[in-house]
């Protein structure tokens, strides 16, 4: 299997021969197939599998370019460092899009996180209290997400997140598309994914 194989983009394959990628790894040779075509996505993955571009590629080729100012797909992780990673690298993979890509997490002022959102986004990228923040001041609509990806489940179970997460599944639309990854299936991860996974395929490296 090549990248080519898949649905995606001449930006993106692009973008992923410039990266280095040569092939597909093996989550994102199952993952990416699945994603496009819609369906819900359970992956059993470590970092250094390269889930990230396994849920991103798939992302960038599906959301639209540029259009209005709120976010059309979500990406939760439990650390800014986590947020931060995943936004270098799917900067890196939209370089020959118009997509816009932006992080928000806490530990530092909120000002320019604002002004960025004030001036739209069309991928973000979000740890669940600087969301839940930003939210609730009035700064981020949210009625416009297709797509939420829950990143390393298991560490956002293990620091106390599920309160967060599950007043922020209250917030979003029904209607939409739900990857979680997890490194680890704790029955705290099993749980979350029956109340926010909707007849997932499971797909474990
Ligand atoms: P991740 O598991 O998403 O944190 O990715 C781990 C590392 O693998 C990152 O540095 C990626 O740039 C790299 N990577 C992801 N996909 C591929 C691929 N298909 N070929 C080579 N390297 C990759």
């Amino acid at each position: 299997v090549s990248f080519a194989d898949f649905k995606l983009n001449k930006q993106l394959l692009m973008a992923v021969a410039e990266a280095g990628f040569e092939q597909p790894t093996p989550v994102q040779e199952q993952t990416i197939p699945l994603l496009l075509a819609g369906h819900d996505l359970l992956g059993i993955a470590q970092t250094g599998t390269g889930k990230t571009a396994a849920f991103g590629l798939p992302l960038l080729m599906k959301v639209k370019f540029a259009q209005g100012i709120n976010p059309r797909a979500l990406i939760m992780a439990p650390t800014r460092e986590l947020a931060m990673q995943i936004e270098t690298h799917l900067k890196r993979l939209a370089v020959y899009t118009d997509l816009r890509i932006f992080a928000i997490y806490g530990g530092l002022g909120p000002k320019t996180q604002i002004d960025t959102l004030a001036k739209g986004v069309d991928i973000l990228i979000a740890t669940p209290g600087r969301l839940l923040e930003l939210y609730l001041r009035g700064d981020l609509v949210l009625k416009e997400l297709k797509t939420l990806v829950l990143d390393e489940a298991d560490k956002m179970m293990d620091m106390g997140f599920m309160p967060q997460i599950r007043r922020i599944l209250e917030i979003i639309p029904r209607k939409r598309q739900n990857v979680l990854f997890s490194a680890t299936m704790p029955d705290k991860v099993a749980t979350l994914s029956e109340e926010f996974l909707e007849f997932p395929v499971r797909v474990e490296v």
